[in-house]
């Protein structure tokens, strides 16, 4: 089985990072598909903490090849700080280990600008964007005016593309944003300077890759976000700008989905949700003492993320496994809901007219559920050094094997802490 997908079966920060540098081990090539540096993968090995937003977890192993594939959206000043974080830090980063896809498509500043002035505009619709200029990338990218890596790497292409690009902007952002006009000339020698030292990671990655597929090499597929932020299949608007799951991948990195051998979601234990948007199981998380407040504070959500915590949606996630079309799960933060008396679980949600398992198809319909809870009871002892399944409680294993029957797909492997080795397996096929 020589390719992997990893995806967020929620809302993001699932806790992907951990698990796909765990994955990595075995792998021999990891590939960013889609996203930009909005997503921040967290990995902690050996206590040393590691955040990751656009080079793929992989750069933590040696020998292995990362690449940011031709979906994904790239800050070139993001990447490059990225990369010097990376070496001060005694990492080795060179055309080798990291590998940039000269079809990707490249954030410039006035894409970042954009972003920003655009929420303003969006009041009480403010889709809580990062602001770092992805969404806009990627409607430059469909609307045929964007740049890509070898876009930006060509003298001639480069002036003409970005003197067109700015010239529509720059009407934008005094006319409408009332921001100032930015100068041709001083971006040009910005991103000329950021594209050059670039050049030495930048080539066809999908052919690489598909080349290492067919040597037999192990391919590990890094979802970012997750699948209830995907584009087309997420709570729209409240959603990214490209496609997080699987489905992304073809596309966002040149490889045939045929080749796709393995495909495994990742969910907390509980839910967060980054952003604004539809949450059905949200909780108060704001006040002290509550479930909502704890699940925040144990599992250290905020900052991470924007703090808002939930019991597990398992409508949600059933539907994220089945258009993925996912042959197993792995549950993370399951440490998180020790001490807790009982733990409650969505199973089904309540609509006009009934109950339903199912997913609704738009987000305004997901605004309007209510969640039909159940719960479990819960667990006391610390399982944070548990390694084995039969070690967990009886309570911990009872509320997993139901989770697992809710949702309808193996459970493959727990996480029960931050750390590469807090894992408990259960039966990962091997890869
Ligand atoms: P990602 O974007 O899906 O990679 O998720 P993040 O890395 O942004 O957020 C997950 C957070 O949870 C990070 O701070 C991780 O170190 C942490 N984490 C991951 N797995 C576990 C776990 O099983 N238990 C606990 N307590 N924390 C975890």
């Amino acid at each position: 089985m020589p390719s992997l997908s990893v995806f967020g079966a929620q809302w993001g920060d699932e806790g992907k990072g951990k698990l796909i540098d765990l994955l990595a081990q075995d792998a021999d090539y990891v590939v960013r598909y889609q996203g930009g540096a909005n997503a921040g993968h967290t990995v902690v090995v050996g206590g040393q903490k590691y955040v990751l937003h656009l080079v793929p977890s992989g750069i933590l192993h040696p020998a292995k090849v990362n690449v940011i594939g031709n979906g994904v959206a790239v800050d070139p000043i993001k990447l490059l700080e990225e990369i010097e974080g990376l070496r001060a830090r005694g990492i080795v980063v060179d055309g080798k280990n990291l590998r940039l896809s000269a079809g990707a498509h490249v954030i410039f500043e006035h894409h970042r600008l954009i972003d920003q002035c655009a929420e303003r505009w969006r009041g009480e619709g403010r889709i809580g964007t990062t602001g770092r200029g992805i969404g806009p990338c990627y409607a430059d990218k469909a609307a045929r005016t964007g740049l890509r890596v070898c876009d930006l790497l060509d003298p001639s292409t480069r002036r003409a593309r970005l003197r067109a690009a700015l010239a529509e902007k720059n009407e934008l952002l005094l006319q409408v944003h009332k921001e100032k006009a930015l100068d041709l000339e001083g971006q040009l020698d910005q991103y000329t300077a950021l594209a050059e030292r670039l050049r030495p990671l930048v080539g066809d990655t999908g052919k690489e890759v598909r080349a290492a597929y067919r040597a037999g090499k192990r391919i590990l597929f890094e979802g970012a976000q997750g699948a209830l932020l995907d584009i087309d299949a997420g709570t729209y608007p409240f959603v990214t700008s490209s496609n997080t799951g699987p489905d992304g991948i073809a596309a966002g990195a040149s490889f045939p989905p045929r080749q796709l051998d393995q495909i495994l979601g990742i969910a907390k234990a509980y839910c967060t949700r980054v952003g604004g948007g539809p949450f059905p199981t949200e909780l108060d998380w704001e006040k002290e003492g509550t479930p909502g407040w704890h699940m925040s504070t144990v599992g250290a959500e905020k900052g991470v993320t924007t703090g808002r915590c939930g019991w597990f949606d398992a409508v949600a996630v059933r539907y994220a496994l089945d258009i993925a079309g996912a042959d197993g799960w792995i549950v993370t933060n399951l440490d998180v809901l020790t001490g807790f008396p009982e733990i409650r679980a969505a199973v089904r949600y309540r609509v006009a007219g009934g109950e339903t398992r199912d997913w609704p198809a738009e987000a305004s319909s997901v605004e309007r559920v209510e969640p039909v809870l159940t719960s479990r009871p819960g667990w006391t002892e610390d399982i944070t050094g548990v390694r084995r399944y039969e070690d967990l409680p009886a309570a911990a294993r009872a509320y997993v094997e139901w989770l697992e029957m809710e949702v309808g797909t193996p459970i493959r492997m727990l996480s029960v802490g931050p750390d590469r080795s807090q894992v408990i397996a259960r039966g990962l096929k091997p890869w």
